[in-house]
């Protein structure tokens, strides 16, 4: 073991350098000199760091099975903090006349607890909440209750979602009506007549300014909600005609989702301040810019315009939007607007990290290969052998290409039966060998064939992880989002195993075999051979935003277990809630089973086998015991 360490050389640095983690935990996790992922969830200004893997000794302790879901809370708090502050600092710094005022979009993590804390530790700075439907303004208004802070109301409102916002506007909330699509003003002018409560209104616009990127398709001319500028034209001219241009308040835009580029941020802002001014000319009052969300992580930690990264720090985000809204109004003559922006992404995805244990590896190996293939093989083997013992370092792309045409033909010609079984067996073995070697070699070389680029992805071990892509990560399967995954510990160690990630669900999709890197995609991920006494436990990071509601229960496997952690600038900290993951009862009933029904047809089933005269009535109580504790249990791989 020593010997291995001292001729690898690893070090913590290592580790860092090869995961990026400096580049991409926004300073929340580091590695220590134990070799454990850390949580520094205040910074670099303290030197409060609490192990992952201490944590999950205690998840353990408490009898909760992997994967488990990790919310570390505080990173809500701090994140929420680093956006207002940064507005913060713009607008002091540019001397900007206006407020920032942000909401959290609820659709981003509706879970209950992410909306209470939000409002918890949004209160000082009026955070408030956006709701894109009538279950999540319900939601909203049994959380919010700071007055001062905005209540935003999108997507499409019937008059039921409509007279619920006019009473929360009489009730003193800040709640304004965002008109999506044309028709939907009239409803609400009915609606507030109705009632006689005023409405805020705000209008949501088309930009032709388009933003690059996965989720960006809210923008342009094309996109589905919002009104185009004839549209616009059209509501001012109804609400003047009513009489109801003094509740036009607010113009919203939403680009789309993680923007990677600032120049498409920028330009859209530009167009949204033209259009807010012209507005302010027709007489409408206004006073709210919304620029919804679209500020993006840097999942990758590359800092570029990759749509898996940005290439701009919340900082310059801010700063951005304030010179250029400011710049415009003081060109037009025109009060500086409330600025309010719907961020969502940025303000959750941090705080959770799905962790699992790697159940089984099937590694790549090797069988060794006779001296001399057998006795009167086919010539097509012969050949394929040729190529294993005469491959040197300046042929080798010429041997990639044969090796690839002699294991074809072989197979073609086995599937006419003119090579046997073992033959054929024989031939793949060399073929891997060649594959193997290849791929050492690449190694040394200073560049190599493109056609090599990829050779270590298929000689990569599988490592079986205990969660489902499809529950837990579903945009890496969807859109092929990348997320940081490492190891949680044995970080001083050479990781030396090349490895893609299998879940259970035993999909060929539910795989993971991209995996982020500072200048390209990395198809293996380098981690440690597991241990024979020991779990060996990865993490999934920045999985906070979209992740846990867009899952769904491919497989029957259902939500994981959720412990949240809260960690005291003295260092300490407390397992503050915990919420046990879905049962297979659960997950069946879901999909319109009846586990005591269940139970009651299996029962029938086990007391035939007994008259069949196929168990004992003993062995009865022990089967209807597995069934039982089976439909109790967890739906991921137990202890
Ligand atoms: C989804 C959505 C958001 C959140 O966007 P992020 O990029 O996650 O910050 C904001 N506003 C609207 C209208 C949305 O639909």
């Amino acid at each position: 073991m020593i010997k291995k360490e001292l001729l690898g050389r690893w070090t913590t640095e290592k580790s860092e350098e090869l995961y990026g983690i400096k580049n991409w935990s926004a300073g929340y996790f580091n590695i220590s000199a134990e070799g454990e992922v850390t949580i520094s969830p205040f910074g670099c200004k303290s030197d409060v760091n609490v192990s992952l893997m201490e944590i999950i000794s205690g998840i353990r302790q408490r009898g909760l099975d992997m994967p488990v879901l990790l919310r570390i809370e505080n990173l809500l708090d701090s994140q929420i903090t680093h956006i207002n502050e940064s507005f913060r600092k713009a607008i002091r710094e540019l001397n900007y006349q206006g407020e920032y005022r942000g909401v959290y979009p609820i659709k981003v993590n509706q879970q209950q607890q992410v909306i209470e804390e939000v409002a918890k530790f949004g209160q000082r700075y009026h955070h408030g909440l956006e709701v894109g439907s009538k279950a999540e303004l319900i939601a909203a208004l049994s959380i919010l209750n700071d007055k001062e802070a905005c209540l935003i109301c999108n997507g499409y409102k019937d008059e039921e979602f409509i007279d619920l916002g006019l009473y929360a506007v009489k009730m003193g909330f800040k709640c304004f009506f965002v008109v999506e699509i044309p028709g939907e003003l009239e409803l609400i002018l009915q609606r507030s007549e109705a009632l006689k409560i005023r409405p805020n209104i705000g209008m949501r616009i088309k930009l032709s300014s388009k933003a690059g990127g996965h989720w960006t398709e809210s923008g342009g001319d094309r996109s589905i909600f919002g009104l185009n500028t004839a549209q616009l034209m059209e509501a001012l001219d109804l609400l003047k005609s009513r009489n109801m241009l003094d509740s036009l308040k607010l113009l919203h835009y939403h680009l789309g989702s993680q923007i990677p580029n600032i120049r498409d941020i920028r330009s859209a802002v530009v167009e949204a301040a033209r259009i807010y001014a012209g507005l302010v000319k027709e007489g409408a009052p206004m006073g709210h810019l919304d620029l919804g969300g679209g500020l993006a992580v840097d999942y990758d930690g590359s800092n570029t315009n990759f749509s898996n990264s940005r290439n701009y720090s919340i900082d310059e985000y801010c700063v951005d939007i304030i010179e250029i809204v400011q710049s415009v109004m003081n060109e037009e003559n025109i009060p500086h607007p409330t600025i309010v922006t719907e961020s969502g992404r940025v303000t959750v995805a941090y705080y959770s990290i799905l962790i699992c244990n790697v159940l089984d590896v099937a590694r790549f190996e090797i069988t060794q290969i006779p001296e001399t293939p057998p006795e009167q093989s086919h010539d097509l083997i012969k050949s394929l052998y040729y190529i294993l013992k005469t491959m040197t370092l300046k042929n080798i792309q010429e041997c990639y290409n044969d090796a690839l045409y002699y294991r074809d033909e072989i197979r073609e010609h086995f599937k006419h039966g003119k090579i046997s079984l073992r033959e054929r067996s024989f031939a793949e073995t060399v073929f891997w060998n060649i594959i193997s070697i290849i791929a050492k070699e690449k190694k040394k070389m200073k560049q190599f064939p493109p056609d090599l680029s990829d050779i270590e992805s298929a000689i990569a071990d599988i490592y079986y992880c205990n969660f489902s892509v499809f529950q837990s990560v579903p945009d890496h399967w969807a859109i092929n989002q990348l997320f940081p995954i490492m190891p949680l510990h044995r970080l001083k160690e050479m990781p030396e195993r090349y490895a893609v990630i299998a879940d259970i669900t035993c999909d060929c999709d539910g795989k993971i075999d991209s995996f982020i890197d500072l200048h390209d995609v990395k198809h293996v991920l380098q981690l440690h051979e597991p241990s024979e006494n020991e779990d060996y436990y990865l993490g999934i990071f920045l999985v906070g935003a979209y992740q846990e509601t867009l899952g769904d229960l491919h497989n029957l496997f259902g939500d994981t277990n959720v412990v949240s952690v809260r960690i005291y600038p003295t260092g300490g900290y407390d397992f503050v809630r915990e919420i046990e993951g879905d049962t297979v009862a659960d997950v069946l009933s879901y999909v319109e089973f009846n586990p005591k029904q269940m139970l009651l047809n299996f029962r029938e089933t086990a007391e035939q086998a007994i008259r069949d005269g196929n168990i004992t009535a003993d062995e009865r109580r022990h089967i209807m015991n597995a069934y039982d504790n089976g439909l109790r249990g967890y739906t991921y791989f137990e202890k």
